[in-house]
């Protein structure tokens, strides 16, 4: 293997196969780096020594793969390689087979400068060879191999669910197969194994998990992909707790699996708590959460301000930016995207100037140390009227609006200032590195304001509070409306964040039959609607359904950010491009007119 032979091995005989890395062609004297997955070796073919292998080795060229046979040998000391494990040694040849040849690729393995991306996707059996994209499959293996090892000592059983099945709603578009046998038919990919998962509880596999493709067809973001993999479980009788200790427990494998250290239990935080500290469901505790700085105002200095004095009035505050230019900060206002009537005042020195000792608090109340930004965000006087705060929720619908501006902008800023800041480069202490958390108790349902319905928040599936349940009695006169109860219904929904990026989400299940058909009419299904898209489930929970729970997180995330890498391209294997095609195969692609007709299909071309 390339990349094993070391001082011990002086002296010996190797045979190394593998693929020209780089050749150096000093007259008398060639050298080829031979590269495999282990690493790289230096081959040394002397003309001296045999003038046929020099003479056969003078066809080589990068990529061609090769068998030498020879003797290892500690290299002289001016010529040790310091930073290469193997640079120490070299191999010198005593026999050349040329193995196979190669053309010129369009880029190698072993330069030091990307080729843009589309030629990498499209050569990917090139751009694979590359450290890098080695490291980051090993990873995956790695990463996935320590979950499966925990979750297996569990007790947790890995079982396949079907490709082709029928649709399981998860809030994105199918990919749909059509039927040969029966034209007019189509089978969906699943966007997740859900009802199979929750059906396998019913038939008594207490304890599920499965590494499992999802196909989604969403309008793709930067760092989505149709197909994906989930860490899928689910367990019977769990408290969110428990679901909880083993995803963490899970986490701790994988992440040492990758040489990191991190330490459960992750905290937890109530939805409505995420909202009112960092305007957002999935915060990133590595920046500082916003400061309430209401109080620090004077009942006058809100009127002189414009400040509506019933929505909150929080400081975001940014470390260590330094002094802004004035360009510095007239470029923030345009990065505030204002909800519900929030506004900004970005000039902390104005405030200063006209309301010292509201200042003087502020700064207190909020920690702000030289070079710190504050920004503050509050209502207009014209945000619409405040709603009674429905029980069991700590943010009324406006409050949300100014909570989710700042939100925004709190990230928005520190991404533009993270060179000044530097809080998201990594220390090399896991604990700081990873700032995981569990957010909980989200609301069950969500007003849609283009469809005038209510959505499942999470998924049609998900268990409301107990507490909550008798408000969905009402929900037959209230589907329509979007100052309903159901906007204060809690649903046993959790969601486990990392760096305020959203891992997984999970929920208590819905085991009982009248429950679940009480929830589809909430999110305005008919009961003929609910038993043509989901009888066959509605139909299992009726035959001794016990209490079941799990959660699904999103393995190439998990990769992507063990690995260090910047895409989840960079860790599937073969992925697809933001228009959702393989660059490598070609696909999707049209197919010929036999086969669409086998399929009873007509493509409209316009
Ligand atoms: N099936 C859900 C998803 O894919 C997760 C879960 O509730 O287990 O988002």
């Amino acid at each position: 293997m390339c990349g094993a032979l070391r001082a011990t091995d002086a002296g010996k005989k190797a045979v190394l196969m593998g693929w020209v890395n780089r050749r150096r062609d000093h007259g008398n004297l060639l050298f080829i780096d031979l590269r495999d997955r282990t690493g790289v070796t230096q081959v040394v073919i002397n003309a001296e020594r045999d003038a046929a292998i020099h003479e056969k080795a003078g066809a080589l060229r990068n990529e061609y793969v090769i068998a030498v046979i020879g003797t290892v040998k500690l290299r002289d000391a001016n010529t040790i390689n310091p930073n290469m494990p193997t640079g120490g040694v070299e191999l010198v040849s005593e026999g050349l087979r040329i193995l196979n040849e190669s053309k010129l690729p369009p880029f190698l393995p072993s330069d030091t400068a990307l080729t843009n991306e589309e030629t990498r996707l499209k050569y990917r059996y090139i751009d694979l060879r590359r450290d890098a994209m080695q490291f980051n499959i090993e990873t995956r293996h790695k990463v996935a191999k320590a979950i499966r090892d925990y979750l297996s000592a569990q007790g947790f059983l890995e079982i396949e669910t079907p490709f082709m099945t029928r649709s399981t709603p998860e809030g994105a578009r199918d990919y749909l197969v059509p039927s040969r046998v029966q034209p007019g038919t189509f089978y969906a990919l699943p966007q997740s194994p859900q009802l199979f998962k929750q059906i396998l509880m019913i038939s008594g596999f207490d304890k599920y998990f499965q590494i499992v493709r999802c196909f989604r067809d969403e309008d793709l973001r930067a760092d989505r992909q149709p197909e994906f993999t989930q860490i899928d479980l689910e367990m019977t009788y769990p408290q969110p707790e428990q679901v909880w200790e083993v995803v963490e427990g899970f986490l701790v494998a994988a992440f040492a699996a990758a040489g990191f250290e991190i330490k459960p239990p992750f905290p937890r935080m109530d939805y409505d708590e995420a909202i009112r500290l960092y305007g957002i469901d999935k915060p990133d505790l590595r920046l500082p959460a916003f400061t309430d700085v209401k109080e620090c105002f004077a009942p006058e200095n809100l009127t002189q301000l414009a400040v509506n004095a019933n929505l909150p009035v929080v400081a975001v505050r940014i470390p260590k930016v330094g002094e802004l230019s004035r360009a510095e900060r007239d470029a923030i206002k345009p990065m505030f995207i204002s909800k519900g009537g929030a506004k900004i005042f970005e000039d902390f020195k104005r405030i200063e100037k006209n309301f010292p000792e509201a200042a003087a608090k502020i700064a207190a109340k909020a920690g702000m140390e030289a070079g710190d930004l504050i920004v503050i965000v509050a209502g207009s006087p014209q945000s619409s009227e405040q709603t009674a705060l429905p029980s069991n929720r700590k943010v009324t619908p406006q409050e949300l609006a100014i909570y989710a501006s700042a939100g925004l902008l709190r990230l928005a800023l520190a991404q533009k200032y993270a060179e000044r800041h530097g809080i998201f480069k990594k220390t090399g202490d896991a604990q700081k590195d990873f700032r995981f958390l569990w957010v909980t108790n989200f609301p069950m349902f969500e007003w849609d304001e283009g469809g005038k319905r209510w959505n499942a928040a999470h998924h049609p599936f998900t268990s409301p509070h107990e507490e909550d349940m008798p408000k969905l009695e009402t929900v037959v006169e209230s589907v329509n409306d979007p100052q309903s109860e159901l906007s204060s219904v809690r649903a046993l929904a959790y969601d486990v964040v990392l760096n305020g990026t959203e891992l997984g989400s999970g929920s208590i299940r819905i085991h009982r039959q009248d429950v679940q058909s009480r929830i589809f009419r909430a999110l305005g299904m008919t009961e003929e609607e609910a038993r043509a898209r989901f009888g066959f489930f509605l139909e299992a929970l009726e035959y001794g359904t016990p209490p079941h729970g799990g959660i699904a997180l999103g393995l190439d995330r998990i990769v992507m950010i063990l690995a260090g890498a910047e895409s989840l391209r960079e860790v599937i294997p073969f992925p697809k491009t933001a228009r959702a095609v393989d660059l490598m195969v070609d696909a999707p692609t049209p197919v010929g007119e036999k086969q669409l007709w086998e399929l009873g299909i007509v493509v409209k071309r316009s």
